[in-house]
């Protein structure tokens, strides 16, 4: 895109800091109605928290040049005078969040990905996603829209396609029924510039070997669904990178594993097989292999309540299209019901409670973690707002505020071998910032009150935060004309 001089240059600095939204009028985002990125942006009097240590340092400076962070330092630090300045007083500067399990375009079951979802997880601070299965192509040009700052949108890893079953049970997905398949997937996945190979429950045994073996050779890393037909020690044992859902711990917990791998699973025998000393050995593997898990806590409670729950008055259902609400999250909850199977409401939430349980043995165990909500494939997971409650469930599970906020923060950084870029609040990292009225580390629901979110190195305050969710609003309330797009 071409670079016009910047429009602000026309405004004295202190006036620039009120036109920063990118959002004036019914103008399309384009870079040049920001801020001229080759100026500073400076905040002031900021507390910047350390997300490795808790450490909560005040008054500080932080400057931001481009899409970097240039300087954090106590107050009295030098800093251009002329670029625009946030004083930031009471506020609270954590990195930018990770939502750890997204499908941003999941086929053809949530259309307007690109006017819903990307501008969402913006809103609430997620400036950083692992998609988790989806349409390539559409991902890879929005990925290069949002680089290229002509979308709106959080920096995205992606699978692409998910390797399943030779009958995939869902959108976006390769079937795979043999391990020649499964090797053809890989290559042509790497050859497609995929970040990971995403595994879904249904491939057989066989191939799950064969995946594993030609994903190592191709340096590709393979995470996802324990393949019902394998153990998840023997995953962790293969490498595997991350555990979603929980999936292969509660069996890997039972003496019933075995029967678990050929038959139908049910939460009740998980309760009822459940071994602490097997559990305690499944822990020591994983923390042994530092093999992560992605709970999605918040879609486990979502799922299993899904019978008792009304979110026709969830006030973020407005941010959806009719179509996710009328059409797949109506058909996706029948499902989820029904395969509840014997499972009564009494043992599902039973078994909620167990799986944070277990989630803490394993946390103490020295399992890393990463806060992930499998938005919006889970049935009203909403994009962005629900990794706050993925937060909140860490907490409910035992883990500090801090350690928490670690989930989505310097874990991700870690997962992806790019804590020199992300991570933190620090000199030389990518500017992915938000900026909270309340402290984190006091009180995990803070994160929700978010005055101004930093996207690689761009400035949205509360309000211009406002106008992104109204035009979301819009685009959802039009969308029902069009329920075919
Ligand atoms: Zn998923």
């Amino acid at each position: 895109m071409s670079r016009r001089p910047s429009f602000l240059a026309r405004f004295a600095p202190n006036l620039v800091l009120l036109l920063f939204g990118p959002f004036l009028g019914a103008a399309p985002l384009c870079a040049q109605q920001h801020r001229n990125l080759e100026e500073a942006l400076v905040i002031t009097d900021v507390n910047v928290i350390d997300v490795r240590t808790g450490e909560v340092r005040p008054d500080q400076v932080v400057v931001i040049e481009r899409n970097r962070i240039t300087t954090v330092g106590s107050k009295g630090t030098r800093y251009p005078r002329n670029a625009p300045t946030v004083n930031a007083k009471g506020g609270y500067l954590i990195p930018g969040l990770w939502d750890m399990h997204v499908h941003l375009v999941f086929g053809d079951w949530f259309p307007l990905a690109q006017e819903i979802s990307l501008p969402l997880f913006i809103a609430n601070g997620v400036t950083s996603v692992r998609d988790m299965g989806s349409e390539l192509k559409t991902v890879q040009a929005f990925r290069n829209q949002i680089e290229n700052g002509e979308r709106l949108g959080p920096r995205i890893l992606t699978s692409g396609p998910m390797l399943d079953g030779p009958k995939p049970r869902f959108p976006s997905s390769l079937a795979i029924a043999t391990p020649d398949d499964g090797r053809r997937a890989v290559d042509v996945l790497k050859r497609r510039g995929v970040d990971f190979i995403k595994l879904q429950s249904l491939i057989p045994a066989d191939a799950v070997t064969a995946i594993a073996e030609e994903a190592r050779k191709e340096e590709l890393p393979f995470e996802g669904h324990v393949p019902d037909a394998v153990r998840a020690a023997d995953m962790s044992a293969a490498g595997m990178r991350s555990f979603e859902h929980l999936i292969g711990v509660f069996e890997g917990s039972s003496p019933a594993e075995a029967e678990f791998l050929n038959g139908t699973k049910t939460e009740a025998k998980f309760l009822s097989t459940y071994d602490p000393a097997r559990a305690e050995a499944l822990a020591a593997i994983l923390a042994k292999n530092q093999t992560w898990q992605c709970p999605t806590l918040v879609w486990e409670r979502g799922g299993n309540l899904i019978d008792v729950t009304d979110y026709s008055k969830d006030p973020r259902a407005k941010y959806v299209p009719a179509y996710w609400k009328d059409v797949t999250w109506k058909k996706m909850r029948e499902d989820v019901k029904a395969s509840f199977g014997t499972d009564d409401l009494a043992t599902r939430r039973k078994f909620l409670d167990k799986e944070l349980e277990v989630v803490q043995m394993l946390h103490k165990a020295g399992v890393p973690f990463l806060a992930g909500t499998d938005t919006p494939p889970g049935v009203f997971i909403f994009p962005g707002f629900s990794l706050h409650e993925e937060l909140q469930r860490f907490v409910e599970a035992g883990f500090t505020p801090l350690e928490a906020l670690q989930t989505a923060t310097l874990n991700p950084a870690r997962f992806f071998g790019m804590e020199d870029q992300l991570g933190t609040v620090a000199m030389g990292k990518m500017a992915d910032l938000v900026l909270l009225d309340a402290n984190p580390l006091a009180d995990i629901a803070n994160t929700q009150k978010i005055a101004a979110v930093i996207v690689n190195g761009r400035y949205f305050s509360r309000n211009d935060l406002q106008r992104v969710l109204q035009k979301v609003e819009e685009s959802a309330k039009n969308s029902r004309r069009n329920p075919e797009r």
